[in-house]
């Protein structure tokens, strides 16, 4: 069976990619197995060699790399290049900084000696979306190899040569065979490879149907799994924030990456002393966004990925000016073949898709309130809980609120992103588990205890 992909910008067909049959997969799972205990036995430092020498073919390939991007799903030509970058910058430091995560911790008991030692697990098979076709899976790759596991990839079916791009970029940095190899294969042979005795645990980077599907076939053969899921993040602007400061920030955290990032903006939870002042400039600030074809540098708002998708998110909007929603900007395709305009939904309220799903797409919604406390109360109405942001002139006042945010992450005057120092993760329906720093290279690891009487 084979699976096409079409151009964002030009609705034409790309790419034709041969799914897997069930003897190749075979033989990459076979492979995995028989690599795992070479690959886990090697000095940390050979780990590292391999995948610093990853980061730079990562940046060696930056242009090729960016253009199946701005084809396959429509990135911009900069925010590729910039994914890339960040990817190379995620081998160097795990590369430099694993052997700080995966030291011994010593911890004081009544014996001669007690500690906690970290081991890999063996073959992990990750799920990936294709809205950050690169990122998502060097996000889980470097900490994963560094930490000794090898792994397989059953990537989103729209990015098939950005998968087929990383297995290069892995065979080029040497790693041994088996160590890491896409599998193009559809959503039934995903859950056949996850029952698979040679794998060892799964991480998904997707929707909440996913996670529920995947999370259920890994619980199902207790095998241990990371859910990174959707996202409806609150941008909580207080009455004192800057909004010279603010309003940039919340175009950037809504419409880069053209609206389709989980931990973008999507609830813009405004008190009523800053309200009208902040709408108008965000409004006025959006409308200069021109949307275009990605691979032109004057394109500044990408087209959605994919057609089925944009036509989704305008079910949402219709549904939510149907129930009372006011349409400031934009909310209405334009004839390209999966474009959306920069737009702005004000007085979204309980009840609409605008305030209780995620509108995974350039559409900001307005939730005006009227004071700290009713933002909070806001913020936290939503069954997704994986960013949020506050902006405000009183630093105080923001941790106050930060803290009472339910989510795995809450930035005080910054744009919610991830960072390799910092682990990254939701709450609620946005997942469990976490990816990057301590937290997440211990994911994927039998923490053990030693104690010697
Ligand atoms: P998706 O449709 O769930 O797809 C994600 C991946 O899961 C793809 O590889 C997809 O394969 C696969 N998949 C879907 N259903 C599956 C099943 N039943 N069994 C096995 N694999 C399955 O999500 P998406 O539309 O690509 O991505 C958008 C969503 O991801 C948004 O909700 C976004 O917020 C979320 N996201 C979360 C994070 C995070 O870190 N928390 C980061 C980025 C995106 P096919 O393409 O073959 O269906």
């Amino acid at each position: 069976m084979s699976v096409e992909t079409v151009n964002p910008h030009t609705g034409l067909s790309e790419y034709r990619h041969e799914l897997k049959a069930a003897t190749e997969v075979e033989a990459r799972l076979a492979a995995a197995a028989a690599a795992f205990p070479a690959w886990a036995a090697l000095p940390l430092q050979t780990r590292g060699e391999h995948v610093r020498c990853a980061g730079a073919e990562l940046r060696r390939r930056r242009d090729d790399i960016q253009r199946v991007m701005t084809a396959e799903m429509g990135k911009l030509r900069r925010e590729a290049l910039a994914e890339v970058e960040k990817c190379a910058g995620a081998c160097d430091y795990y590369a430099e900084h694993a052997a700080d995560y995966l030291r011994d911790t010593p911890i004081a008991t009544e014996a001669a000696s007690s500690y906690v030692c970290y081991e890999p697990i063996g073959c992990v098979m990750a799920v990936m979306p294709w809205n950050f076709p690169i990122w998502q899976v060097f996000r889980f790759l470097a900490p994963a190899l560094m930490a000794g596991n090898v792994s397989v990839l059953k990537h989103a079916s729209n990015v098939p040569r950005c998968a087929d791009i990383i297995q290069e970029v892995l065979d080029a940095a040497g790693l041994p065979p088996g160590v890491f190899s896409v599998l193009h294969i559809d959503n039934a042979q995903a859950a056949e490879v996850l029952r698979d005795a040679r794998v060892a645990a799964v991480t998904l980077t997707g929707s909440e149907r996913a996670g529920r599907s995947i999370a259920a076939n890994a619980g199902d053969q207790l095998k241990k799994c990371v859910m990174e899921l959707g996202g409806s993040d609150a941008f909580v602007v207080l009455d004192d924030a800057d909004l010279d400061m603010v309003v940039p920030a919340a175009v950037k955290s809504r419409f880069d990456n053209a609206g389709q990032t989980c931990i973008a903006a999507k609830r813009f939870v405004v008190t009523a002393g800053i309200a009208d002042a902040f709408v108008e400039r965000f409004v006025q600030a959006a409308s200069q966004l021109r949307l275009g074809d990605p691979a032109d540098e004057a394109t500044t708002l990408a087209p959605m990925a994919r057609q089925d998708l944009r036509d989704e998110l305008h079910r949402q909007v219709e549904a939510s000016i149907a129930a009372g929603a006011v349409p400031l900007l934009g909310c209405r395709p334009d004839d390209s073949h999966a474009g959306y305009p920069a737009s702005i939904l004000d007085a979204v309220a309980p009840g609409m898709p605008a305030y209780g799903e995620e509108l995974f797409g350039p559409v900001a919604s307005i939730l005006r309130v009227a004071d700290e406390a009713e933002a909070v109360q806001v913020a936290n109405d939503t069954s997704f809980g994986l960013g949020g942001s506050v902006w405000t002139a009183d630093a105080q006042a923001g941790e106050r609120v930060a803290r009472q945010l339910q989510c795995g992450a809450a930035f005080v005057n910054g744009i919610v992103r991830s960072d390799v120092r910092l682990p990254f993760g939701g709450s609620k329906r946005s997942g469990f588990g976490r990816e990057l720093a301590e937290h997440g290279i211990h994911e994927f690891m039998n923490i053990k205890t030693i104690y010697v009487a």
